[in-house]
């Protein structure tokens, strides 16, 4: 069975001659941008080339954490967690949002002093979250085999289903008059004097004043084509999805070896920390330089290879005329190999050290491509260089959780609106202006 099973979403037959807004790419990202600018009475259409869904946004892990991300993100994450308490009610639709906390195992002492931090910084947006010992833990985790010496606990934390949530934000849009138009990739835009007039589309094109570019990992493709240089790679990541398990744990958990999280289905997703796996492709030379201080920081966590992708890469057209067949035509949905090794890892750590999984059995596995930057912050930006041209990409393995926030910015961007935060560390230009890369060093 290749892949998630996503709540599938039918696409539209006919395609708008004319919208306000298009956005490119139906994941979290573009799907929660469609549903913002929908309730603010613009007229849009969602451009997807596969089907809603069907690239990260379904293959991510199911956490929506505001503990352990970049401080440039927590703002816009504090917002997030305020809209998926309401998604479900705001979409008429199950997301699968629960606020079920997640644990932070420290394993060391430099875990232990940067989990320490994260309380007073939460405490802030009035988000509960605290150190806890080995006896909570074993409360959380009942014969859970541990020498973990403390833990961070954040209970605003928490999860949602992947396979369920961007088509419920999609069949939400479309309640509001948004186009979903599927099997529909954008080859590229059109512009009059000098500003954005249009898309042009594999099915015809659609004209508008503003386009939104959500495209995942292949926004650096599409933005190329338009003269547009956005530095991005990909990292890949594996997880197994079991069969029910009774009584097993609802707080999700993060350790060295093994990460776990309730499915609604009374599964688990797990997966390892250990398993990001970068293949050397055409990209990872043009962007290297830029990446340089990412891959110093990240060393120790990223696997690199060299596989059939540097050669598919490489055949892959970078610049195409709109009469043209594109890579995203030719590729409806990026879903690549699932790494068995350290899946299988993962798996048997957590049966050895957690009676609970003993028994557990393997329903399915799957991979994703994630998409990043090289600070591992997202780029939300308007573009300057070409007016109501916009971008939201490049959330780097964390943009599941902060999508609505994340489509209320771009948003807000797109009409002028105050920014609900203040968007200046996600501009394009930062990679650009001589601005020094920074990384956080967490998780
Ligand atoms: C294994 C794994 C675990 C993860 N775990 C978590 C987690 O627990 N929590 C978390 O917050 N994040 C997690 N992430 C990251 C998260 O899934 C992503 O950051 C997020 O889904 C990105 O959403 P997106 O909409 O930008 O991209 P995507 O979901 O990839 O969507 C982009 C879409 O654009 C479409 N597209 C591209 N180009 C075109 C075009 N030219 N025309 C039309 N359509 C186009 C693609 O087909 C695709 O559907 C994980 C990711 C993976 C892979």
């Amino acid at each position: 069975m290749p892949g998630p099973q996503v709540v599938p979403v039918e696409g539209d037959a006919h395609l708008p001659a004319r919208v306000d807004v298009v956005v490119i790419g139906g994941g979290i990202i573009g799907v929660s941008t469609a549903l913002e600018l929908a309730e603010r009475g613009l007229s849009v259409a969602l451009c997807e080339k596969g089907g809603i869904g069907q690239e990260q946004s379904s293959r991510n892990w199911g956490w929506v954490r505001i503990s352990q991300r970049d401080p440039r993100e927590v703002p816009l994450m504090a917002e997030s967690i305020r809209l998926w308490r309401d998604l479900d009610r705001r979409t008429g639709r199950d997301t699968g949002y629960r606020q079920c906390g997640i644990v932070f195992a420290s394993s060391d002492d430099g875990e232990a002093a940067s989990n320490a931090k994260w309380p007073e910084e939460l405490g802030r947006y009035q988000l509960p979250s605290r150190i806890i010992g080995p006896a909570e833990l074993a409360t959380l985790y009942p014969g859970l085999k541990t020498d973990i010496k403390s833990a961070l606990h954040t209970a605003a934390d928490g999860r949602a289903e992947p396979q369920k949530a961007a088509p419920a934000i999609a069949e939400a849009a479309r309640d509001k008059g948004v186009h979903i138009l599927t099997r529909c990739a954008v080859r590229g835009l059109e512009t009059s004097a000098g500003r954005i007039s249009g898309v042009v589309t594999e099915r015809g094109a659609i004209a508008c004043d503003a386009v939104v570019l959500a495209g995942g990992a292949w926004s650096s493709l599409f933005a190329g084509n338009a003269g547009i240089a956005l530095p991005q790679l990909k990292v890949m990541n594996s997880v197994i999805r079991t069969k029910p398990i009774a009584d097993g744990p609802e707080v999700t958990f993060y350790d060295k070896d093994f990460a776990f999280r309730k499915r609604q289905d009374g599964g688990y997703t797990i997966a390892s920390s250990y398993d990001n796996i970068v293949d050397i492709v055409p990209d990872s030379l043009r962007h290297m330089l830029k990446f340089l201080p990412a891959l110093k920081s990240e060393w120790k966590s990223l696997r690199f290879r060299i596989s059939g992708r540097f050669l598919e890469e490489a055949r892959m057209a970078r610049r195409w005329q709109m009469d043209e067949e594109t890579p995203f035509e030719r590729c409806r949905v990026l879903d690549p190999k699932p790494s068995e090794k350290w899946t299988n890892y993962a798996l048997a750590e957590l049966r050895k050290s957690y009676p609970t999984f003993a028994n557990a059995e393997i329903a399915q596995r799957w991979a994703g491509y994630i998409d990043v930057t090289p600070d591992a912050v997202p780029v939300i930006s308007a573009i300057e260089e070409i007016p109501g041209f916009h971008i939201a990409t490049g959330f780097s393995g964390h943009g599941f959780g902060i999508g609505p926030g994340a489509g209320r910015l771009m948003a807000d961007i797109v009409t002028n609106r105050t920014p609900v935060v203040d968007p200046t560390a996600f501009r394009l230009a930062r990679f650009y202006d001589g601005s020094k890369i920074e990384l956080f060093s967490g998780v």
